[in-house]
């Protein structure tokens, strides 16, 4: 049974009926639907089809909306293409003119009071580097240090002029309104610069119901240095190696996952790993070697979930992309890695209580080789604190709640279980342990933990464990 949960985006090839039932039926836990790209109503439309999809299929599938972030891009280049040659020098305007050899306009006219020298500027989407070496508040003349073809209107990243951008947009709020709309499980942030830029989006969610919970995608250099705060404020992280790459250097991405992934691990934060995962599947048959260790090295690493884009989206074998993750993320969770485990004085939820039952249900898990932790759950809490743990046994995240189910659907080794509803709490747990029955997790007369919180004062909390035969 694979622990490791997969992240497919949802696009032009799999987003008709016949494809997203077979993207789904290979194992997808969490649509992606990416804002960037179509429309809203497109989004609206792939997320209501595949949770009907899903629910034919008897399964919980997550739905995640991407928000775009700011897209910062250099003008209109005249002949719409122009070759830059190492050491030349090239101007960024402040002002709209046509772009040619000499300079280009960009969609940032204040950037000429941002830069110093020294700093860089990446464009066409980072394949050409440029260095400022001189700024007069308006333009900014720079040498080009890595040469290309610049084409109109291309992606451009400017880290030391990140602070001053906001990352959230009119577009980011026509998405997010959308995604509360049509109650989606997971929104992701683009481009967060800090702690505050989350509680900005937070702010924005209904005050009551049903909230999504906010992905952080790590992009941004100056994330890296927010990093603690904000694994400490978002309900989950997403290692966006795309962007992050071309913001710092590529060659320390690797080992910033690494980073991040532990950080995550000790705060009980879910984590996805993202981007180029199995890319060259975008139109092979067959991964490269180097594409399956780093599956195998994100699972290694203790990633919850991992992420496809364009190989799902725009890709000759979608389906095929997933079941090959899969396999490959199986392989890797049996290997005998360290566990990094939260530690109750980190964790990003301070209930010290929970985390310590958490801790000792699994701990007993284990000695008593249970088949399975069962965890009733009103949102969902119980079950990501056990899977915070890893136990070797599989886990069930149980509830009456849809949407709390799929919240569970990016969450390491939780599988959702859907029970009718009771407020009588020994009935709750009877349910919990026939629902483990009739889904297979557990055979009768099998020992099980039950986790769950009391309906006392602590009621929300985690704090009792209980062991059964099923
Ligand atoms: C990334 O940059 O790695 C990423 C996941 O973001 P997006 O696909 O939205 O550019």
């Amino acid at each position: 049974m694979r622990r490791t949960k997969i992240v497919a985006t949802v696009g032009p090839t799999t987003s008709d009926i016949d494809s997203m039932t077979d993207l789904i039926g290979a194992g997808v836990d969490v649509i992606r639907l990416n804002a960037s790209h179509g429309t809203l109503e497109q989004h609206r439309d792939n997320a209501r089809q595949a949770r009907r999809i899903a629910t034919t299929m008897g399964r919980t599938v997550g739905v995640l909306i991407d928000l775009p972030g700011p897209k910062l891009r250099s003008g209109d280049i005249t002949n719409s293409e122009v070759e830059l040659s190492l050491g030349q020098t090239f101007t960024l305007y402040g002002t709209e003119v046509p772009g040619n050899v000499a300079g280009v306009s960009t969609t940032l006219p204040a950037l000429g009071s941002w830069l110093s020298p020294g700093h860089e500027v990446f464009l066409a989407d980072g394949a050409i580097v440029l260095e400022v070496l001189d700024s007069d508040g308006v333009d900014v003349v720079t040498t080009v240090r890595r040469a290309g073809v610049l084409r109109s209107r291309k992606g451009m990243h400017v880290p030391h002029a990140e602070q001053h951008i906001d990352p959230f947009t009119d577009r980011d709020a026509a998405a997010l309104e959308m995604a509360i709309e049509i109650r989606a499980d997971f929104v992701g942030l683009s481009f967060v610069r800090s702690a505050d830029d989350i509680e900005g989006v937070r702010a924005r969610l209904p005050k009551r119901g049903m909230r999504p919970a906010l992905i952080a995608k790590i992009e941004t250099a100056l994330a890296i240095d927010n990093l603690s705060a904000i694994i400490a404020i978002a309900d989950a992280v997403m290692v966006a190696r795309g962007d992050l790459g071309i913001q710092i250097p590529a060659r320390q991405v690797p080992l910033i996952q690494k980073d991040i992934i532990r950080l995550c691990n000790i705060a009980g934060r879910p984590v996805i790993t993202a981007t180029q995962m199995l890319e060259s599947m975008t139109r092979s048959p067959l991964p490269t070697r180097a594409e399956v260790n780093d599956v195998a090295n994100a699972v290694i690493d203790g990633t919850d979930a991992l992420m496809l884009s364009e190989e799902t989206a725009i890709g000759s074998h979608p389906s095929d992309v997933v079941r090959t993750m899969a396999e490959v993320a199986e392989a890797a969770e049996a290997w005998d890695r360290h566990v990094v485990t939260p530690n109750g004085a980190t964790s990003a939820d301070n209930d010290k209580v929970a985390w310590a039952v958490a801790a000792a249900a699994v701990h007993a898990a284990k000695d008593l080789g249970v088949s399975a932790i069962l965890c009733p759950t009103r949102s969902g809490q119980t079950a990501r604190r056990v899977a915070a743990f890893r136990p070797p046994m599989p886990i069930a995240g149980i509830s009456p709640t849809n949407e709390v189910l799929a919240g569970l659907s990016l969450v390491w080794g939780v599988t959702p279980l859907s029970v009718p509803e009771t407020t009588d709490p020994s009935q709750q747990l009877r349910l919990a342990v026939q629902s483990a029955r009739t889904s297979n997790l557990v055979a009768e007369g099998e020992l099980v933990a039950l986790v769950f919180g009391d309906s006392g004062p602590r009621a929300g909390s985690t704090d009792s464990v209980r062991i059964v035969r099923a």
